[in-house]
């Protein structure tokens, strides 16, 4: 009798063996080497291990990567399915190439030196006629951080396009322009008040290492905010669920963001060494001397319109819950995560 596993010890995933189950009732043995890879079925990006058969060379099962840092092992349905993808008898292994008319499904197998080389051969066609809008880049989902871009611009085309371009673009553009990377991680480990506007901690699956997280945090006592006209898996497992009316998010944050200055729980020492304040108070108080301390009247003017009872009309919550909200997050002025995706960023 031996204790139950999650997972095989590492040290041992070199040379690992365990019953056959489909062998069952018969205790056939099997000798694996468990390979760490990658699940791409969506950004998360989370750890997998194949389970290879040293008799066959084929892969069996792929599971969660418990040596992920990210991932730690615990994945959704589609990591282990995976291997779907691998062995799946549609799956294209080789460039293809139309031979028939457009629509007509007819194509040939070439090699990968005819398909560069003809691929080449048109860009750089396009480039000699100094057509560089003639090429067009198109992936799927990007799964690494820039490189193509950087390439498609040192090329002068602006011709990158995928699923990004659209879903989530708006929450992307965002955190792009002011950390210079789209896809963040806040530190929701540490977190005190979690603040999510779209309903990514459970039903959106690029979140799966963050719902890890979060629920984490939860259990030790963090408080989850979650902004979502839905009551989305996020909003039923949030301690507060703020049902705005679709496209008013803007408001009901402004009206936080004034709350917070007006009862001076705002983190000004992060406002004053992170954000432009010199510039905002240059281009739109210029009346004001260019200091700091001028910051929270010149904010408490611009934000006059954002009170609580205006955000109630605006947004269908109500002013005492958005005085409560304000409250929240002024207790924790360095523990509070937030993320925004879809939803209100898309
Ligand atoms: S969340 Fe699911 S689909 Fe996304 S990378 Fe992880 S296992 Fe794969």
């Amino acid at each position: 009798m031996t204790d139950l596993a999650k997972y095989p010890p590492f040290d041992r995933w070199h040379d690992w063996t365990e019953l056959d189950a489909k062998a069952w009732p018969k205790k056939v043995e099997r000798k694996y080497t468990l390979v760490p890879t990658t699940c791409f079925n969506c950004e998360a990006g989370c750890g997998l291990i194949a389970y290879f058969d040293q008799e066959t060379g084929e892969i069996t099962k792929i599971e969660g990567n418990p040596e992920h840092p990210g991932s730690r092992g615990r994945n959704c349905a589609k990591g282990p399915a995976t291997l779907n993808q691998v062995y799946d008898p549609e799956r294209v292994m080789h460039p293809l190439k139309r031979v028939g008319e457009r629509g007509s499904g007819k194509w040939e197998r070439i090699s990968w030196d005819q398909a560069l080389q003809e691929v080449g051969d048109k860009i750089r066609e396009a480039f000699l006629a100094d057509r560089r809008n003639g090429v067009m880049y198109h992936v799927g989902r990007p799964g690494e951080d820039g490189y193509t871009d950087r390439v498609l611009k040192a090329w002068g085309c602006d011709g990158h396009n995928s699923h990004t371009n659209i879903c989530s673009s708006n929450a992307r553009i965002g955190y792009q322009s002011w950390m210079g990377h789209d896809r963040p991680s806040s530190d929701f480990a540490n977190a005190e008040v979690i603040f999510l506007i779209s309903a990514h901690l459970e039903s959106g699956h690029y979140f799966n290492p963050h719902a890890q997280r979060i629920m984490e945090a939860q259990a030790r006592g963090a408080k989850i905010i979650c902004v979502d006209p839905r009551l989305s898996n996020t909003g039923a497992k949030a301690d507060f669920w703020l049902p705005t009316w679709p496209g008013t998010e803007p408001f009901l944050l402004l009206a936080i963001a004034r709350l917070l200055v007006q009862n001076e729980t705002w983190n000004a020492a992060f406002m004053e060494r992170w954000t432009n304040w010199e510039t905002y108070l240059t281009e739109k108080h210029p009346d004001r001397p260019v200091e700091f301390s001028q910051m929270r009247a010149a904010l408490l003017d611009e934000y006059a319109e954002y009170t609580p009872e205006a955000a109630e009309q605006k947004t269908g919550v109500d002013a005492d819950t958005i005085r409560e909200i304000a409250d929240l997050i002024g207790e924790h002025p360095t523990k509070f995560a937030s993320h925004n995706w879809r939803a209100a960023g898309a």
